[in-house]
């Protein structure tokens, strides 16, 4: 098993055994590239949103929130220009029957060729060689190159070994409803929704160029290459943005979209390094400029969030298939269509990003080991967990009290079914951030024993303080107010 093959294999049980993520339909025997979200993976999932949506609608006050319907008048992906351009590659194994993507065979192919020492001349050339006419041949649409290039390259399926392959095609990623009345297409992006609506937001909000528009939702796109657990999924969840400008502002929002997006992201602790802003080589057929920001997977950096500048394609493109105005006045005397900076992050993606950076196995002083999920608090599905020391003398009495008092404010576990070195092991599989002990001193001093899941520190703490501390320990708000000094 590749190291790769490990990590994911672990991640992905730890997620099923602890009710973060299950395969979708697993008792039919699944289905490939779609996930469910249990128990405490929902409300991990929630947390981002309600940092992602807060940071976005209430520390901004000229942004504000939609929620579009998944289905829209098959219009609306002409004029964005999915049906013509939102293509990729794919070729068929005969043999394996299984489908790739040319592009991702080739690039693999190379990265395997032969690790080539730093003198090693010509391999290194023999790379940038192809490289570069992967890239001509991908730009000219040139297919029937990319199909030679393989067969020179003697790439086989690395499933089976077969080089018995389809020619290449070129495919639509958007998912098709077929309709007597004509096709309906399930959404590959949110943003469409949001260009549709971009009238009706204004002027029910009264809102002035500059403003935005969030929104968060299901996306869905036929991937060939789906794999990697979340990274790449056919059914997703976007969290897009999309800002609304002056033309002759672009470059200034752009690089504000791109610092701030940037900042949301640091401001949570998982560390600076573990970020990167990459500009594009390549630009979507609706963008003249982007960047994405790349996060360190195990896997290696990938890109967690898109920024581009859309200018005014997709409103004029609308403009023009709807055959409404979708223009604004600059001083009441000349009207234009505005431009647009998009900031567009996976959710999925990004739960990822989280929940593989987090997952530790540590060696404990004991010689055992622990899993524990060092998860941002603010993020965490549990809050705090209480538990009585023993079953006896009143103490989960006592316990159950201070449950019930905290838990209308906060998600909190109440648990006796285990000793209680068990329930610290299970609360840090989970990524809960502290623990509250109620035991014999209790009864005499008002206090508990608090252990933080990190450190696995313990200290005593009286009951009167417990709210305040899971406030400040696990709270978003100071997160929320360091980001607002910089909006
Ligand atoms: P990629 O190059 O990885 O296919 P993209 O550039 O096509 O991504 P965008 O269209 O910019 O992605 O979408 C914005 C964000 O949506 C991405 O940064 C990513 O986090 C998320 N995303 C896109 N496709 C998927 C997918 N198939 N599964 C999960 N998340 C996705």
């Amino acid at each position: 098993m590749k190291q790769n093959d490990h990590f994911f294999h672990f991640l992905a049980s730890h997620a099923k055994n602890y009710g973060f993520v299950f395969p979708s339909s697993e008792i039919y025997g699944g289905l490939n590239a779609v996930y469910d979200y249990g128990p405490h993976g929902i409300e991990l999932k929630n947390n981002i949103k309600k940092y992602w949506w807060k940071s976005m609608t209430q520390l901004h006050e000229n942004i504000v929130g939609l929620d579009s319907s998944i289905l829209m008048h098959s219009e609306i992906w002409r004029a964005s220009g999915h049906i013509e351009k939102f293509n990729e590659l794919l070729i068929d194994n005969k043999d394996s029957k299984k489908r790739y993507s040319p592009e991702v065979l080739i690039r693999e192919h190379i990265n395997f060729m032969q690790k080539a020492p730093k003198t090693s001349k010509f391999i290194k050339n023999r790379k940038n060689e192809i490289l570069s006419r992967l890239e001509k041949s991908i730009k000219k649409k040139d297919l029937l190159d990319i199909r030679v290039l393989i067969d020179e390259l003697n790439i086989s399926d690395p499933l089976c070994g077969s080089n018995n392959w389809t020619n290449i095609r070129s495919f639509n990623m958007m998912f098709k409803i077929k309709e007597e009345k004509g096709d309906l297409f399930l959404r590959p992006e949110t943003a469409q929704g949001i260009f549709s609506n971009f009238f009706s937001v204004k002027k029910s909000s009264r809102k002035k160029i500059p403003f935005g528009i969030a929104q968060i939702g299901k996306s869905f796109r036929n991937e060939i290459m789906a794999r990697q657990f979340l990274f790449r999924m056919r059914e997703f969840e976007q969290m897009e943005m999309q800002f609304f400008i002056l033309p002759e502002e672009e470059m200034k929002w752009y690089e504000y979209w791109k610092k701030i997006r940037l900042k949301w992201h640091l401001e949570l602790n998982l560390g600076d390094k573990k970020y990167q802003l990459r500009n594009h080589d390549h630009l979507a057929h609706y963008a003249s400029a982007g960047a994405d920001i790349e996060f360190h997977f195990p896997f290696g950096f990938k890109e967690i969030e898109g920024i581009h500048s859309r200018r005014d394609f997709d409103l004029k493109r609308h403009e023009f298939f709807s055959k409404k105005k979708l223009r604004v006045f600059r001083d009441n005397l000349e009207n234009y269509i505005p431009y647009v900076i998009e900031t567009s992050l996976g959710l999925d993606r990004f739960f990822l990003a989280i929940y593989s950076s987090s997952l530790k196995k540590e060696k404990l002083d004991n010689g055992k080991e622990r899993v524990v999920l060092k998860i941002p608090p603010c993020l965490s599905p549990v809050k705090a967990a209480i538990f009585p020391l023993v079953l006896k003398d009143g103490l989960p009495e006592i316990a159950k009290k201070i449950f019930q008092n905290l838990k209308i404010d906060y998600r909190l576990v109440y648990d006796q079914k285990e000793s209680i070195g068990k329930l610290y092991r299970r609360q840090d599989a989970i990524g809960t951030p502290i623990c509250f002990t109620i035991d014999y001193d209790t009864i005499n001093d008002d206090t508990v024993t608090m252990r933080y899941r990190d450190s696995m520190l313990q200290k005593r703490v009286p009951i009167k303080e417990i709210s305040k501390i899971i406030e400040k320990e696990t709270g978003m708000r100071k997160i929320l107010r360091n980001l607002s000094q910089f909006i």
